[in-house]
This record gives structure tokens, sequence and C-alpha cells, in this order.
């Protein structure tokens, strides 16, 4: 029989089907073979092609790590052929719908554990049958839901004391409770199947994933000790589960190459982004994403052209082509093209972000707050203007603009679903405001320099002996433990 320390780890990852989900957990699998693991990813064949050439690239270098195949039933579950990630649902129908097909995997993902006994599964939060697949395997199910602490411990705070229920308004703020610092929030902040449980369409999906989570081992956040130190505290001492922060995991590319092909092909070419930014200043350049997953409006894209233009500063702007309303072609104000030219470079689909983020050119970044977006920015050391729009965007805002004292916010008000867009657009001056607050002058000045301190320690942290990098090694220690 094989030591403790002899046997060689086999871990299985189930990536969620969005790329906010998917990039960080291809990372993390790529790092635990890195530490000597075996690590099997399951996809689906669309969602796998955005990354099997890395993993090509690292099993030639000698990693263990592969990709096993499963189909995504778009038939069975009633989606168009080829809807294989989130990101593709353009409706609230579709997005259920999706949610339901990813229930059907759970046969073939436990036929799959079956046949291969590995020694432990790290599935995305929205697998919540993962942990019975799991148990009836007799092995550890970790959980990975690609957000932080913070966001998790306000989540928890939420649902354990609802002070949304004591407030008149939407608009009234409410300090959310027992938390290590006083952070307001307001209804109109909060997820609905948070605020208004039984109305959400997603209520059946959030409980049978609470309730997975008090079965599973505990949770892999991508995050690092000394970013929300006393909120990995809270989540484990106060909350009393099992965690552990192995991130920012963005760090683990460390090749101009790995950073570029981390999620997708990228729509610009890498070279032709990096010469633009080869030709500005340092801290010169303001980059605009919203993510994967965000549904502008067409009057709302009119109103960031606005505001980017009068700024008067030097701006990447990632539109995904979805994200524009297909109805009206009038996103852009008339002659906003040449008169930027030079100036703004506009990217259509998908950026490079991580290499755009650390390029010394780029000195703010208007994000909305998703939590890898977050991290790179931090990682990055680049500060920020807070623009939220939906999942638990409105807390991470909260982490960077109060806590981290890194960002500002542009003057979101209002989470909706990111596929029910009614909300009032921001408007091109508040955008102005906040970019040239960000961008020029001294407290733009002082985010940055706290910025850059906390992208010095996020990169400590991943060195070998930093915070996340032993975290990662108790966790693979932990599987270990669990078998003897
Ligand atoms: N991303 C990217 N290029 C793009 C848009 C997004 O590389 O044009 C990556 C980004 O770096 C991050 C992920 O996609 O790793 C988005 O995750 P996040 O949590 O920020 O937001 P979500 O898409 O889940 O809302």
């Amino acid at each position: 029989m094989s030591t403790a320390k002899s046997h060689q780890l086999h871990v299985f990852f189930l990536p969620m089907m969005a790329p906010g989900h998917t990039i960080p957990m291809i990372d993390i699998a790529r790092q635990f073979a890195r530490n000597g693991a075996k690590a099997t990813i399951i996809s689906t064949p669309l969602n796998a092609s955005h990354f099997s050439q890395t993993i090509e690239r690292d099993r030639e270098n000698g990693l263990e790590i592969s990709i096993t195949l499963i189909e995504f039933p778009c038939q069975e579950a009633g989606l168009p052929e080829g809807c294989e990630n989130l990101s593709s649902t353009t409706t609230l129908e579709m997005s259920l719908t999706f949610y339901r097909a990813m229930d059907l995997l759970q046969q073939p993902v436990e036929k799959l554990l079956r046949e291969n006994h590995p020694d432990a599964i790290v599935a995305g939060l929205f697998f919540w049958w993962a942990d019975d697949v799991a148990r009836n395997l007799g092995v550890p199910r970790l959980q990975f839901n690609g957000t932080g602490f913070f966001p998790m411990c306000i989540y928890n705070a939420l649902r354990a004391h609802k002070p949304y229920e004591n407030v008149d308004s939407e608009y009234e703020e409410f300090v959310v409770p027992g938390l290590p610092d006083e952070v307001k929030l307001t209804r109109r902040k909060l997820p609905e199947e948070t605020k208004d449980e039984d109305k959400s369409p997603f209520a059946e999906t959030v409980r049978k994933i609470l309730l997975s989570q008090s079965k599973s081992l505990g949770i892999i956040m991508n995050s690092f000790y000394e970013l929300e130190p006393a909120y990995a505290r809270h989540y484990r001492e106060v909350i009393g589960r099992k965690a552990w922060h192995v991130g920012p995991v963005s760090l683990f590319n460390k090749s101009n190459e790995g950073k570029a092909h981390r999620g997708m092909e990228n729509s610009s070419g890498d070279d032709n982004c990096l010469s633009w930014l080869n030709s500005k200043k340092p801290n010169s350049v303001v980059y605009v994403c919203f993510g994967s997953m965000a549904i502008f409006s067409a009057a709302q894209l009119l109103e960031i052209a606005k505001g980017l233009e009068s700024s008067g500063q030097e701006f990447i702007w990632v539109v995904r082509e979805k994200t524009k309303d297909e109805r009206s072609v009038d996103w852009l104000p008339d002659g906003f093209e040449s008169r930027i030219q030079g100036r703004g470079l506009i990217i259509n689909g998908w950026a490079p972000q991580v290499l755009i983020l650390e390029h010394e050119a780029v000195g703010g970044f208007i994000t909305h707050c998703g939590w890898n977006s977050v991290l790179e920015g931090v990682a990055a050391g680049v500060p920020m203007v807070t623009w939220p729009l939906s999942a638990e965007q409105f807390f991470n805002e909260k982490l960077v603009t109060e806590i981290l004292k890194m960002g500002t916010p542009v003057g979101a008000q209002e989470w909706t679903k990111r596929t029910d867009d009614h909300r009032e657009p921001i408007k091109g001056d508040d955008i102005e405001k906040a970019v040239v607050k960000l961008m020029v002058g001294e407290e733009g000045e002082r985010m940055r320099i706290r910025a850059r301190e906390l992208g010095d320690m996020a990169k400590r942290a991943v060195e070998k002996g930093g915070s996340s990098d032993a975290d990662l090694k108790s966790l693979m220690e932990e599987i270990r433990s669990y078998h003897l």
C-alpha cells in the first residue's frame, strides 16, 4: 500500500460552464498539477476548445493534466445547439433552462468518477449534486464558486439576520450585522434571490446549493489572506466553514502566452493591443471591461462613449458583440471613432484582460466588480472605478471602495438580473467624473499607491512559502489525509 507521502493525488475538476468560473478553475487545476498531482478537467466540447491548447502545452511540459469530455445536453434540455456556456444565454428562460441542463450532467459525471477512482472532486458551486456523488464514491468534494471571503460573509450575514426586512423602502440604507466592518447596503443593491427568495426563479437552486454546502469538505477561494484577513477569519471561525485561499490564481500564469490564452481566443490580437499600449505613457490608459456576462442597452453604451470621450483620458473599451442592442446600431455618438482615433481603442469581443491590466500604461480599470476582475485588478496593482451590475458585485464594490480603498464608485444603485437590464443608464457625466477622479489628482494617486501595495502582497502570496502557496499545499495534504 502506498504511504500518504508517496501517493500521487488524482483530482477531478468540474468547472461551471461560465467564463468567470471556468477560467479560475483551470488555473487551479494546472497549479495542482504543477504541485505534483494528476489533474483531470471534465468539460464539454465547445468549452474545452477554449483551453485545450493550454492543457496540451502543459502535457508537453511534463504535467499530468488532461481533459475528459462529456456532451452538454443541449437538445435534451431544450437549448439551441452549441449553447454550452451560460454566457451564451440571452434571456431569463434560457438561463433557467441552462441550470436545468447542468443538473442533467449528474449521471455522466458520476459514471466518469466511478471509472476513474479519483481522490477528490472540485466542483463548481452550482453542481449541488456533486456532494452526493462524491459521498457515494467515498471521496471528498470541494466547492469552488469563483468569489471571495468578503462577499461570502455578506451573503451569510444577510441570510442569518435578514436586515433588509427592517427598512421602509428600497432606498433606505441598513447595516449588514455581525461583520468585522460597518458595511451598509440598500435593498436595491441586493440580488433578488437574497431579498425576495420566494419570488426568485432561482430560489430552488439556491436552496439546493445551501444544503450541499454543509456536506462538502470546504471551499476553495480565489483570494489571498492579506487581501481580506478579517473576512478570511470570520468565514472560518465565526461561520465555521473550511476554506483554502489559493489566489490570485491569474498570477499562476507567468508567461505572456499563458496570460493571453487564459479564457477565450482574443478578438483584437494580443500584438495589436500591446503595441497600442506600448505607445502610451505609464498610468495614462483606463481599461474598461464588464466581464463575460454583462448585457448593456444601446442607451448605456452611448453614455459610456460620451463619458470616456469627455474625460479626456486614453482608454481601451471592451464591447462584447452580444452586449450591443441588435435593434439599434446607434450605440456610438456621431463621429466618435474618428474623434478618439489614437486616444481610444475599442475591442469588439474578447480582450486579453490580464495582459492589459499588467501593462504599465494602464492606470485605471472601470469594472463591473466580477470577483475575477477585482482580483486581477488587485494583482496588477490597478485602482478601479466600480460599476456593479448583478450577482454579488455590489458587495465586491464595498470591498474595493470602502475596505481596500483602491476604487471609486461610478454611482450604480440598482441590481438587476443580467438578462433583464431595465435600469436607468448611468450618465456620461457621472462616468467622466469618476474617471477623472481616478486618473487625475491626489485622491486617484492615493488609490493607485494602495493598489500597488496590494498588488505586491498578492504576488508574495502566490510565491513559494506565501500564504496562498501554503494554503494550496495544505489543501493537498488535507485531501491525502482524508484517505488515511
Ligand atoms: N475576461 C477576459 N477578457 C474579456 C472579458 C473577460 O479575459 O474580454 C476574463 C476576465 O479576465 C475574468 C473573467 O473573464 O477572468 C470574467 O470574470 P469576472 O468574475 O470578472 O466576471 P463575470 O464574467 O463572471 O461577470
